[in-house]
């Protein structure tokens, strides 16, 4: 019987599905023993910061990810980053073979003017400041004006826009950080823009996400139906299914009787943005009718550009566009890379459950000889690691302090508070 070491790099759901695939490739010949390593005192990254908090069941793959951390030969490494507490060198003597399953958690820049304004942010941090990141505690986000537009047509600006459209106590039964409530609360934002580039027929938003709008009780959802029509003849009847079905969502949103709430969610179609204007920090966004020279321009006091993500790069592993250099999934003789950092920003979270599946099948081909490099456990302070019995400490903390509130959970938001919770 062989008994492979491998590391997995990020606790997120690449991660997970990775550890999931290696538990289920398991023989009596062949056993795994797996080590994930995940810089934040908590685990299941995007599930945890990123998913929005009004989508609760969206993370109740959460359960799944605990089933596998829980099914044995499976170590929690918490609060540990590579590149800074562990070198990929060190990982590779250690490790029979190494994923990396980082994400991309660095927001794409539009590159035009005025872009650095206060008052221009990324997703990249306004999702991850409601949804509770410890390195997002200290942001700041000034919310005291009545017009935002959020810059792109993907989930995640539409998650974005709804965040700051809903009304705020609709948070209440949410795991939304708490200084996130409260800051939603005092918002003045009562219209929020939501501006693609292309026309409706190339938004990236998909059609549950659009089918959920009108649902929405306090917010007026506005969109042209002269938008949608002008798109449904573009394409004629050669359409895709999921097109199709977004049009239709799109169509229903549109004919949908006016409603007449205090905050307002509108969609603006084929507007390129190409200047962020303000006197010291952003009072408007000048807009280009895409395919024309026409301009026009939106006063408002906040623009968060959701546009796609890039990936952090790690020292020692390489990248280019955004993205870990890798062969369907192989980087280098035992490294390998699974998710987001594998292949750019997109697909749902299940999307990484077969692209884990086949990048181990890859990895399970190359295996050699078992090494017999050393334990991680003896090169990393005891005093630092968060290990799944801290991190279920940590959880059933946060779980505890919800149930009075009928929140799902109080997220702590410091690592100093997620450290004290989990007893180390
Ligand atoms: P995305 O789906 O790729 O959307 C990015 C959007 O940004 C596109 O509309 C794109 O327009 C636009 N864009 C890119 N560069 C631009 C530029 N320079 N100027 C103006 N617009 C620009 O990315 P995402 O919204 O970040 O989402 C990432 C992935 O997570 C997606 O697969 C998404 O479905 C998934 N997700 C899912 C959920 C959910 O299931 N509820 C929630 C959040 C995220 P063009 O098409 O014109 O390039």
């Amino acid at each position: 019987m062989q008994n492979y070491k491998v590391a997995i790099v990020g606790a997120g759901p690449a991660g997970y599905f990775a550890a999931q695939a290696l538990q289920n490739l398991q023989t009596d010949d062949l056993q795994f023993s797996i080590d994930m390593i995940e810089r934040l005192p908590t685990p299941w990254g995007l599930v945890r910061s990123g998913v929005a908090p009004d989508h609760p069941k969206i993370k109740t793959v959460a359960k799944v990810f605990e089933k596998i951390a829980t099914a044995g030969n499976f170590r929690l490494f918490g609060n540990v980053e590579l590149g800074t507490d562990v070198s990929i060198e060190q990982l590779n003597e250690m490790y029979d073979a190494v994923v990396i399953a980082t994400g991309s958690a660095v927001g794409k820049k539009l590159g035009i003017p005025g872009e650095d304004l206060p008052g221009s942010i990324s997703a990249a941090h306004f999702v991850p400041w409601y949804n509770a990141h410890p390195d997002f505690a200290d942001f700041k986000i000034d919310l005291n004006c009545t017009t935002a537009v959020v810059i792109g047509a993907g989930n995640v600006a539409m998650d974005v826009a709804r965040m700051l459209a809903l009304e705020p106590s609709e948070l209440d039964p949410t795991d939304t950080a708490d200084h996130a409530i409260a800051a939603l609360k005092e918002s003045s934002i009562r219209e929020v823009v939501i501006s693609a580039r292309r026309g409706p027929e190339h938004a990236a938003f998909t059609s549950p996400e659009l089918r959920e709008l009108p649902k929405l009780e306090h917010t007026n959802v506005l969109m042209a139906k002269s938008d949608i029509e002008a798109a449904i003849s573009r394409v004629g009847d050669e359409i895709e299914k999921d097109t199709k079905s977004n049009l239709d969502a799109m169509l229903l949103i549109s004919e949908k009787e006016a409603t007449n709430h205090d905050r307002t969610m509108k969609f603006q179609f084929l507007a390129t943005p190409v200047e962020f204007k303000g006197a010291g920090k952003v009072e408007e966004v000048i807009f280009q009718k895409t395919g024309s020279d026409e301009t026009f321009s939106i006063k408002c006091g906040l623009v968060i550009t959701a546009i796609g993500y890039e990936a952090a790069s790690i020292p020692g592993i390489p990248y280019e566009r955004g993205k870990v250099v890798n062969n369907e999934g192989r980087v280098s003789e035992n490294l390998y890379v699974v998710g987001w950092a594998k292949r750019g920003p997109s697909g749902v979270i299940g999307t990484n459950k077969s692209d884990a599946a086949d990048v181990m099948k890859l990895l399970v081909e190359d295996l050699k000889g078992v090494k017999n490099g050393g334990d991680i456990a003896d090169i990393l302070p005891a005093s630092k690691v968060i290990s799944q019995s801290h991190w279920e400490a940590i959880n059933a903390a946060e779980v505890a302090a919800g149930e009075p509130l009928g929140k799902p959970r109080v997220k702590a938001v410091t690592r100093e508070e997620l450290l004290s919770l989990g007893g180390i």
